[in-house]
């Protein structure tokens, strides 16, 4: 039987109500497929394990035969990747170099938005099929991507999480260790049949019973969104006395310095898992702070860009997942800037070689700034913001703007005459002043559409401070 790693909440009320949710993962938990990435896990681990250290030859090595493989399997099977090369020219069995692969035109969310599902899955396969697993990306980009995966796909994407516990747990990495998960997705399954078990919270909802149920679980690695280690800096002693070995910041901007502070107060790494839903994870931080792309299931490209401030060392992301059959994301452009350090042949002091990413730019303009000079979540906001806009038949789409003067904010919307939607704008910015903790002037401003942004993405929140 299948271990209910759910059931673990020791009678602690709001620990129950809060982990009761469905994550999206759900779909694919079963004991069936436990057990197939269990057997994987036993067989792949010392490999999977040993990638972390190939030198830069070695990944392209690796590399350069996976992308060409994915390309004609897309270009054969899918009809949007069909017409998509075609209409630059490429013909079957033309990526003979990585050179060859960056001549291939950029993917992204906007030139999604015009393909219809079906197209972007192989012909020929039922997407109702049980062996085909949906899931859907969430979060500001405004418009939910709906994603198709079959178990090889789901089974690397999970693996590639446990090789990161792995490696950041060591020996302590045991069967019978916990892993504590607080997200509202989870990306790998809730135990390999019993071994591994992860629990899932969706919310710190009282901070005190969150860390009785954590002593209870005596996790080795807890995952969870960066707007949470404010909240449970009141427990630091507690915390650290759990001697987790690595606390995995998630899905939301946080700063080196944030973690290089919650390190010392938890008494345990606070690293950053730059991931994204549609390709997994791209690169994880170590412990000496830089990130590193993952060697094997993703093919990362850093694409130098020139800004316009003369800042040295900023660059694209662009992702392959070349290993997945359903439906593969190649070259797609996040709409993510990093800076990036390292070159080929570094070799960072954790063992691991090539150019690293130094910080996540991109993200941080999804987030709003206070006063004192702090990030607010954009999950927050997002939904407040959805909270109040979803619903109402007055507003078709809408984006939050906050301008250089801090205090003020520009909400664009599409939709109904201003008069209809001012009270909810109204209601929405004294939540605003809630959340940012001062004083907003808020400007409601109707448009036909919303101005195109550089990234492609559709976003609810901008900041320009
Ligand atoms: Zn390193």
């Amino acid at each position: 039987m299948k271990l209910d790693t759910q059931s673990f909440t020791y009678g602690l009320e709001s620990i129950y109500k809060n982990s009761r949710m469905e994550v999206q993962e759900d779909s694919y938990d079963t004991l069936e497929i436990q057990k197939h990435i269990r057997q994987r896990w036993i067989n792949e681990k010392v490999d999977l394990l040993a990638r972390n250290k190939w030198t830069t030859q070695q990944k392209l090595s690796y590399a350069l035969p996976k992308l060409s493989s994915v390309v004609d399997y897309a270009f054969e099977n899918i009809p949007f990747y069909h017409e998509f090369y075609k209409s630059h020219g490429y013909k079957l069995g033309e990526i003979r170099s990585v050179d060859d692969f960056k001549c291939l035109p950029l993917l992204n969310k906007g030139i999604l938005r015009s393909v219809k599902t079906e197209d972007f899955i192989p012909r020929g396969i039922s997407k109702d099929s049980p062996e085909f697993f949906w899931s859907s990306t969430s979060g500001s980009s405004g418009v939910a991507l709906p994603i198709l995966r079959d178990i090889g796909s789901v089974s690397n994407n999970v693996l590639s999480y446990y090789r990161m516990f792995q490696q950041l747990a060591g020996d302590e990495f045991s069967p019978d260790r916990w892993i504590y998960n607080i997200h509202h997705i989870r990306s790998w399954t809730s135990s390999m049949c019993g071994d591994y078990p992860t629990f899932t919270l969706n919310d710190i909802v009282e901070p005190e019973e969150f860390v009785r149920h954590l002593e209870q679980i005596r996790p080795v690695i807890l995952n969870l969104l960066p707007s949470y280690l404010p909240v449970l800096e009141p427990y630091a002693t507690r915390i650290s006395a759990l001697k987790m070995k690595a606390i995995i910041t998630n899905s939301e901007a946080s700063s080196r310095h944030e973690r290089e502070y919650y390190s010392a107060i938890f008494n345990t790494y606070v690293l950053d898992e730059y991931s994204s839903e549609e390709v997994g994870i791209i690169a994880l931080e170590c412990p000496h702070r830089h990130y590193h792309p993952d060697p094997d299931q993703v093919y990362v490209e850093l694409v130098d860009i020139e800004s316009s401030s003369g800042d040295a060392n900023l660059a694209s992301v662009y992702c392959t997942d070349y290993l997945c059959r359903t439906m593969p994301f190649i070259r797609y452009d996040h709409g993510d800037i990093v800076s990036t350090g390292g070159h080929d042949a570094y070799q960072c002091k954790c063992g691991k070689y090539g150019r690293t990413i130094e910080r996540v730019e991109g993200r941080k303009d999804d987030c709003l700034k206070t006063l004192g000079g702090h990030y607010v979540p954009t999950a927050i906001v997002t939904n407040t913001l959805d909270s109040h806009f979803n619903a109402t038949p007055h507003v078709e789409s809408f984006r939050l703007v906050q301008k250089r003067n801090i205090s003020d904010l520009d909400f664009l919307y599409v939709g109904s005459d201003v008069n209809l939607v001012e009270a909810l704008v109204a209601s929405f910015a004294s939540e605003l002043k809630r959340i940012l903790k001062m004083d907003v002037n808020l400007k409601t401003i109707r448009v036909d559409a919303l101005p195109t942004t550089a990234s492609y993405k559709r976003k609810k929140i901008i900041c320009e401070a």
